[in-house]
């Protein structure tokens, strides 16, 4: 069987459908993405081990960068946000659908959704591997590690916990959010937090985070932005 005929007559029919389709909907020029699509998009983009590859990509520069950078460094230090850089939420990213409830229950016997507060304190996140080989590759280049969290000082006993029971133990401190504090932005928290770190007279040799806002203000020699489209900090 010739399949280039075949192929044809497929691209031809595809187009012409596209073009009847577009022609049936009286509609407006631009509307921003769909939310739902978006939804499908990102979990087949975590399902494909897509999203697994992307961390590694930029893991794997991260823990060059230190490698390289380190020896020469004065006091060098290594800077890591804590979700979906350090730990993983996937858990309950996907029983919320990509909501982000703070308040109500997280009751693992219910289908959800789960509030995130009360998630975080289960202290149950396996870690981001990717970063968890980033932070290694420090430790074992005499690179001091901190953690700058969004997270309120009320969860600090079960995300400590968390983090030194999947492989983060040695960390120089984790810095958290006081209770009650709001920041429009992580950037009005997180920078001068580094810049607290810089006056003790750390080099911040590298600054990793899964979101703009993590990185955005400085005070840090490279940084990393590891993949992820499941949500939003500003
Ligand atoms: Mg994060």
């Amino acid at each position: 069987m010739n399949v280039r005929p075949v192929m044809l007559f497929l691209c031809a029919l595809v187009a012409s459908c596209a073009a009847n389709q577009e022609s049936e909907f009286v509609t407006v020029p631009w509307q921003p993405a769909n939310v739902g699509d978006a939804g499908t998009a990102a979990r087949a983009y975590h399902d494909s081990g897509a999203y697994q590859r992307g961390l590694e990509v930029v893991a794997n520069q991260a823990a060059s960068w230190i490698k390289t950078h380190a020896p020469g460094a004065h006091q060098p230090a290594l800077v890591l946000d804590i979700d979906e850089t350090a730990l993983s939420n996937w858990e309950i990213i996907v029983r919320d659908d990509f909501g982000r409830p703070i308040a109500g229950a997280a009751d693992l016997a219910s289908a959800g959704p789960w509030g995130w507060a009360a998630w975080d304190q289960l202290g149950r996140d396996p870690a981001i591997v990717p970063t968890l080989e980033v932070f290694r590759v420090a430790r074992a280049a005499n690179v001091t590690v901190f953690f700058i969290t969004g997270r309120p000082e009320s969860q600090r006993a079960a995300t400590e916990r968390n983090l030194r029971a999947v492989g983060f133990g040695g960390y120089a401190k984790l810095f958290m959010v006081p209770n009650g504090a709001h920041f429009a932005s992580a950037v009005d928290f997180k920078t001068p937090v580094r810049i607290q770190i810089e006056r003790l007279g750390y080099t911040i040799i590298a600054n990793m985070g899964d979101q703009p806002s993590d990185l955005i203000g400085g005070h840090a020699e490279r940084k990393f932005l590891l993949p992820d489209p499941f949500y939003r900090v500003p």
